[in-house]
């Protein structure tokens, strides 16, 4: 097994995408390698498309709480939730706004196979706005049975498991009352995702297409208009 660190191109501060339907999808999917990222010179956007204004406020505390001492901006819409798949035009266009101004390194975002319509739509669309970053696709554990067979798995040392259950706690009241919201869903999909890649806990991921470049290579730019 070769671990890959995760790093800029550029040499400067990794830049990283956030995206979630809901306001809990990214630190529920992701928020563990936030906290890891957020260790190292990190420049971060957040983009979540759908929430009231409690939810709104939470999701503003929680990317405060999982990226601390980033450089972060955060932009929250209010689509209509359980049904972004009729807004498709409108995520589009919030994701192509936010490609016009920006340009990520690493796109961290829910899966084209999620069962969630809204995490689906958002799934499908990230590969057809953004063509040049690397695009872990999430996972959020549902009702739906949808988990599937990750290909990317980011190891959490014991701490950062435990200090991501408590932020999401802390920072999602508005979800402590549902059944599924406890710290045995959280740790133990980690610690199953844990043993698949020979660590205690670990966050999986999904990655439909991976370019790897060995260090001697200096890859030339593509061509005008490709
Ligand atoms: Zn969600």
């Amino acid at each position: 097994m070769l671990s890959l660190p995760i790093k800029s191109p550029s040499g400067g501060p990794l830049s990283v995408l956030a995206i979630g339907a809901h306001p809990d999808d990214i630190e529920i999917g992701a928020g563990g390698l936030l906290l890891g990222l957020a260790e190292s010179d990190l420049r971060a956007r957040y983009v979540v498309l759908t929430g009231t204004a409690e939810r709104q406020r939470e999701a503003r505390d929680a990317a405060h709480s999982f990226l601390p001492g980033a450089d972060l901006s955060i932009e929250l819409f209010d689509l209509p939730e359980g049904r972004l798949p009729a807004a498709w035009g409108s995520v589009k266009e919030i994701l192509e706004g936010v490609a016009r101004s920006c340009s990520p390194d690493v796109i961290i975002a829910p899966s084209p196979d999620d069962a969630h319509q809204d995490h689906r739509t958002i799934g499908e669309l990230v590969p057809t706005v953004f063509r040049d970053q690397l695009y872990l696709a999430y996972e959020i554990p549902k009702w739906d049975g949808d988990l599937s067979r990750p290909s990317v798995y980011v190891p959490l040392p014991v701490s950062t498991a435990q200090r991501k259950v408590e932020l999401l706690h802390k920072c999602f009241p508005s979800q402590r009352g549902r059944d599924w919201w406890d710290d045995e869903v959280f740790l133990g999909l980690a610690r199953l995702r844990g043993m698949e890649c020979r660590a205690r806990y670990a966050e999986a991921f999904r990655c439909a297409k991976t370019v790897v470049v060995p260090a001697a290579f200096t890859p030339d730019p593509p061509r005008e208009g490709s």
